[in-house]
């Protein structure tokens, strides 16, 4: 079965955006994901369709109100399984482990928070999992909604042409990857490192690994400590 994501907004006219094109564009095409959107507005009840309220205790901003929510995520969620993402930044940083995991299942049910966010009750009740794509703040969940789902199309399998180049990238072994070239083996007076144009497999693997290891280490050793815990007592 392919991989289904259903996204609850108040800006449906915002997908499939970037994933209409490229490699997520022409899986969507061949049928290998689909993505539908639910308005949230649809799910209000009163007669100018309200969804927000202002905060209780006071404040700037307005909150989503959680019976609107509620019957949006319960509409989409009916006899489903897929898990349910609520976009926060708040939420729990976004990782390539969790983004394999969230590719190997059925799908996602995905809510975008606008305004100062959501009631809490609603990410209570229907046990919404909140996911950070960084710590900075967006005006709205659907960019970071589109890189949620951008991260998990890229590696559902057949989307990319070469299944293997996934295999060696960035945060998959736990390192940054090592630095890439290509032709013109001179440009603008640098060289591509002569090892790479030596034909010794062996040798372009060794240098490639610690490329990656030295890379880690300058600029991401929290990856190395997360890998090997061990090493910081
Ligand atoms: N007042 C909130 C921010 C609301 S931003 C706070 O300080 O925590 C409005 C919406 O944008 C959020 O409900 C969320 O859906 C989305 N958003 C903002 N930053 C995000 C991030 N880093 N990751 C994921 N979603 C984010």
């Amino acid at each position: 079965m392919a991989f289904r994501a259903t996204v609850l907004t108040l800006y449906p006219e915002m997908f499939p955006g970037h994933l209409g094109y490229s490699l997520a564009g022409k899986a969507m095409e061949r049928g290998q994901w689909s993505l539908d959107t639910l308005q949230i507005r649809d799910f209000a009840t009163d007669k100018h369709r309200t969804v927000d309220d202002t905060p209780a205790g006071g404040g700037a901003g307005m909150v989503l109100k959680p019976d609107v929510l509620a019957r949006a995520i319960d509409s989409a969620s009916e006899n489903d399984s897929r898990p349910r993402l609520l976009m926060s930044p708040r939420g729990k940083p976004l990782t390539q482990e969790r983004v394999r995991e969230l590719a190997s299942g059925d799908g996602v049910i995905i809510v975008c928070g606008r305004f100062e966010g959501v009631d809490q009750r609603v990410i209570d009740a229907r046990e919404l999992e909140e996911v950070s794509i960084g710590d900075y703040v967006l005006s709205g969940g659907e960019p970071a909604a589109l890189t949620v789902l951008d991260a998990i199309v890229r590696i559902l399998p057949g989307v990319m042409g070469n299944d293997l180049s996934g295999l060696h990238e960035s945060f998959e072994g736990g390192l940054l990857e090592h630095p890439h070239y290509t032709r013109p083996q001179e440009w603008e007076s640098r060289e591509i490192p002569p090892i790479l144009t030596s034909g010794n497999h062996g040798a372009i693997d060794k240098w490639r690994r610690e490329q990656a290891l030295q890379l880690t280490k300058e600029r991401r050793p929290d990856l190395l400590q997360a890998a090997h815990p061990e090493n910081s007592r």
